[in-house]
């Protein structure tokens, strides 16, 4: 019995009135939410009820179960609905049916379950007919209704793939007997003989009658909604995109109306304005007489909103745009919609905020500026552009060269939809689970999924393949939408393509394709290419980083600067580069880097590895100092270059840290043979000296090793060379005018007094310098914070560190004592059992390492009020990570030249969300 007190489980709306709206997406989910919203400000929308989210975690907390109040209050809102559509569910005169449909708080497209036509039944199906006046239409809503029931709650659908669906089967067995194409072609007689068949097979696979009873029919589709929830898709996606499991979904039941009754009835999809390029005007796919899950599976071709729908229903068409418009005045931003259309009227179904591609995104919040509806704090906000898909602009299109060539030896197979920008080329793979399967095996594959359509469970294929190519669907099917959210190049709709999956082919014309064949595939044109066009850099790198194309005539570019201008108006968080070479300094800061925050000296030794090899083998400080010399000008000059590429930024240089066995280990001498020999020529020993020192220097963990400030302790003659050359460096750039910061970092510090001995080298080698060029350089000494006692004891050592910057790839590795090399045996699982919610090494883990970030930012400014504090491993280009950043107060995140417009953005973001 429900009582005055008790927690409000469902949610009515219809009829210009609704018990929640737009704000509730939390109880509501986002379907529930909108249809509540778009009921009460007037637009027309079938009436209907939401069960919350609320009964969906009562239902996996006890048992799957549901409160007791909720017979009742779904009955009292039933009721509701019958009044509102003057029909009655179960009746056998004028009957009601309903539909039922998921609604997480974050839309989840495709992945949890849904049932039309809920309260049919011999007898009713016969009072839909009478009272429809079209028997066809009845029937077939009935044959419909049977096959998904059968699928989705008595769970008919075949768990693999490749198997044959028993439904489809039959489907297709009657077409061919009555010689028809589609199964909307089929006669009343045919559709009723298919029912009986649908039953049948329900009854031989199950063992269970189909249930007649219209109210056992609803609660079995509530109950296999909310057991969706937990479906494999679902949990596969949420991990993806960082959905929480305990959110749960909401239910929503409400009253069908009819795409299928009439030829002036039509189901559809659409979007106020293009989602993959981000053009205005509203677009979208219909079916005439057809149901809305025909045009989302993209079985049937649709047809284009924009190039027909005018003919076809011009009041429809009008009534639409008009609907667009309200639609995005009132939610001030791009919506995608379904509708359907009975008897020429619109009904809406649902509408949401439009996924898109990084490309659409920027564009249309840059146009939403521009036309008034949003200003630019807002534009900024994470939903509309998350900074990951800033990406996408960095995606690499077609060489030209290459494409010319390909036109011209006539290579264009057919043509697509262009569903998800970028272009890509790879070897065609017809199975997702095959994509999968080539993927872990070998995770630079270049693999193009071909399907004929693609359906959720085809999930993690496309996250293998670099590429998706469809022969139906369109700009908002399945395919599309998935794709372009995860920034794949895809192509939709290419309906020339014949696919033979039994056979492994795929054919256009006469020509024939096989699995592994390689195709290219151009996600901004829709085209489809044989074999493989090579591909280069986006329009924004051509101007930015290429310096090749005119500002002036990029569309995508100036948009994309117009963003960037408000992110850096906006952000206060400074974001600076990883970067070991005049090259890379140069690329950061065309993306916008304010300095340098970590240049990897040991990265400058690549180039010399003969001397370093010297050094290390040397067993006298006379020896290590001769190698140490030899190095001295290389540096001297790397730092030069560096210094005047950042044109008087800072410039955070780091000693050298990496564990010595990178340079010289046994298995460098075990795979290069004469490497001893070399070796035993350059340094005067014998070969077997060679070997003895070698085995000598072996350490089990070099990770944990002799590595980092250690080295430079027990090596002084080191530390005291690269200062020289930093410094030196400085002083020669100075001179020549160029304005210069060097901050001199050591790495790996864990006691003050490791900072100290350092520090002191250091120090003496700037002044000598110094002294000797006459020249006077601003410089700072400071320290990296990678291990957990150096942010515990920060307080300690910023006594003498002028700026700390945290190493979260060592503090990670550390904290959570999971070696960062070799970690990836184990993390994958890790995450699919939602031990970890993220890799710790993408993304900081913000209880442990996070924790230890806190207590280090507290302890550095509580001796130095005014630390500069920075971050450099690689979670600095992580935009969760840069918020984190932002909110325990850093002065800068520094990551590699290309995550910079991405760290920014994210920077900018961190701070319009803290209001
Ligand atoms: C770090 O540990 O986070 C860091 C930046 O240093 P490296 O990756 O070179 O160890
Ligand atoms: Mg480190």
């Amino acid at each position: 019995m429900t009582t005055a007190t008790a927690t409000k489980y469902v949610f009515s709306f219809g009829d210009g009135k609704a018990d929640g709206g737009a704000t509730m997406k939390n109880e509501l989910g986002g379907k529930g939410a909108n249809l509540a919203e778009m009921t009460s400000i007037g637009l027309p929308v079938p009436a209907g009820f939401t069960i919350s989210t609320g009964v969906c975690t009562y239902y996996y907390d006890n048992g799957e179960t549901y409160p007791e109040q909720l017979r009742d209050d779904v009955a009292a809102a039933l009721e509701k609905i019958e009044k509102a559509m003057g029909a009655k569910f179960g009746c056998t005169e004028n009957p009601l049916l309903l539909s039922c449909r998921s609604g997480a708080r974050e839309s989840m497209p495709g992945m949890m379950d849904t049932v039309l036509n809920i309260g049919l039944n011999d007898t009713t199906v016969a009072a839909l007919a009478k009272k429809s006046g079209n028997e066809q239409f009845a029937w077939d809503s009935y044959r419909r209704f049977v096959q998904m029931y059968g699928d989705v709650v008595l769970e008919m659908k075949t768990l693999d793939k490749k198997e044959i669906d028993p439904f489809e089967h039959l489907l297709e067995a009657k077409k061919e007997a009555e010689g028809v194409e589609f199964d909307s072609g089929l006669s009343a007689a045919g559709l009723k003989e298919l029912v009986k068949e649908f039953k049948a097979a329900i009854k031989e696979r199950t063992g269970n009658d189909f249930p007649d009873e219209p109210l056992d029919q609803l609660w079995g589709a509530i109950g296999a909604v909310f057991s969706s929830w937990m479906n494999d898709r679902a949990m596969v996606y949420r991990r993806q995109y960082g959905i929480p499991h305990e959110w749960g979904t909401a239910v929503n039941v409400q009253a069908m109306v009819f795409g299928n009754l009439s030829e002036d009835s039509a189901s559809g999809v659409g979007l106020t304005r293009d989602c993959s390029l981000g053009d205005p005007g509203f677009r979208g796919d219909y079916l005439i007489n057809a149901q809305g899950e025909d045009v989302v599976a993209g079985i049937r071709s649709t047809k284009r909103v924009e190039e027909s729908l005018h003919d076809d229903m011009p009041e429809a068409f009008d009534r639409l745009n008009e609907i667009g418009k309200i639609l995005e005045k009132h939610y001030k931003d791009v919506q995608d919609i379904e509708f359907t259309v009975q008897h020429g009227k619109v009904w809406m179904l649902q509408t949401r905020n439009a996924k898109r591609t990084g490309f659409a995104a920027v564009r249309i919040a840059v146009d939403l500026v521009n036309e008034g509806l949003i200003d630019p704090k807002e534009a900024l906000n994470p939903r509309r552009i998350p900074a990951d898909d800033l990406n996408q602009l960095l995606q690499p299109i077609f060489d030209p060269d290459a494409k010319a060539a390909a036109d011209a030896e006539g290579r264009l197979l057919t043509k697509g939809i262009n569903a998800g920008p970028g272009a890509t080329y790879g070897k065609i793979c017809f199975h997702a689970e095959d994509a999968e399967a080539q993927y872990n095996a070998d995770n630079d594959v270049q693999l193009i999924l071909v399907r004929r359509e693609t359906s959720p469970e085809d999930l993690r294929g496309m996250q293998a393949a670099k590429g998706i190519l469809t022969a139906f669907g369109g700009a908002s099917s399945h395919a599309a939408l998935v794709s372009r959210q995860m920034g794949k190049v895809c192509i939709v709709g290419a309906t020339e393509l014949d696919i033979d999956y039994q056979a492994g082919t795929m054919s256009v014309g006469d020509k024939t394709f096989n699995e592994g064949d390689y195709i290219s595939i151009d996600g901004f044109t829709g085209e489809v290419f044989e074999g493989s066009v090579t591909t280069k850099p986006s329009e924004v790198l051509d101007v930015v980083i290429h310096k090749a194309g005119d500002p002036e005539k990029s569309e995508t570019y100036k948009r994309y600067a117009q963003l960037m201008e408000w992110v850096d108006e906006h952000r206060t968080l400074n974001v600076r580069t990883n970067a070991d070479s005049p090259d890379q300094a140069a690329e950061a800061i065309a993306f916008g880097a304010e300095g340098i925050g970590l240049c990897r000296t040991e990265h400058m030794f690549f180039h010399h590895v003969d001397e370093i090899r010297e050094m290390i083998l040397a067993e006298t400080k006379e020896v290590r100092q001769k190698a140490i010399d030899k190095l001295l000008p290389y540096q001297r000059s790397d730092f030069e270059g560096l210094f005047r590429a950042m044109e008087g930024r800072p410039v955070t240089v780091r000693l050298l840290d990496p564990p010595l066995h990178e340079f010289l280990s046994e298995r460098h001498l075990e795979e290069d043979p004469a490497l001893a020999g070399q070796l035993a020529k350059m340094t005067g020993k014998s070969e077997e000296e060679i070997h003895r020192r070698v085995e000598g220097l072996h350490e089990s963990n070099p990770m944990l090793g002799h590595r980092g400030c250690r080295l430079g302790i027990v090596y002084p003659e080191i530390t005291a060379m690269q200062a020289r050359a930093i410094m030196e460096a400085a002083c020669a750039v100075k001179k020549e005018g160029i304005d210069v910061h060097p901050e001199i970092m050591i790495p790996l510090v864990g006691f003050l007094a490791e900072f100290k001995d350092q520090e002191k080298i250091v120090r003496a080698q700037a002044e000598a310098v110094m002294a000797e060029t006459g020249q006077k350089v601003e410089y700072l000494v400071g320290t990296m914070i990678e291990v957990p006692r150096a942010a515990v004891c920060a307080d300690q050592i910023a006594t003498g560190a002028e700026f700390f910057s945290f190493g979260t790839n060592d503090l990670t590795q550390t904290a959570l004592g999971i070696s960062r090399d070799d970690y990836g045996g184990f993390i994958g699982y890790y995450r699919e059992h939602d031990i970890v919610p993220n890799d710790p090494f993408q993304t900081i883990d913000f209880d442990g390492v996070g924790g230890l970030m806190k207590i280090g930012v507290e302890g550095g400014r509580s001796s130095r009020k005014d630390l500069k504090i920075g971050i450099c491993g690689e979670h600095g280009g992580d935009p969760a990570s840069v918020k984190f950043c932002h909110s325990i107060g850093l002065n800068y995140v520094s990551c590699s030249p290309f995550r910079v417009p991405i760290a920014r953005l994210a920077a900018a973001q961190a701070a319009v969300s803290q209001g």
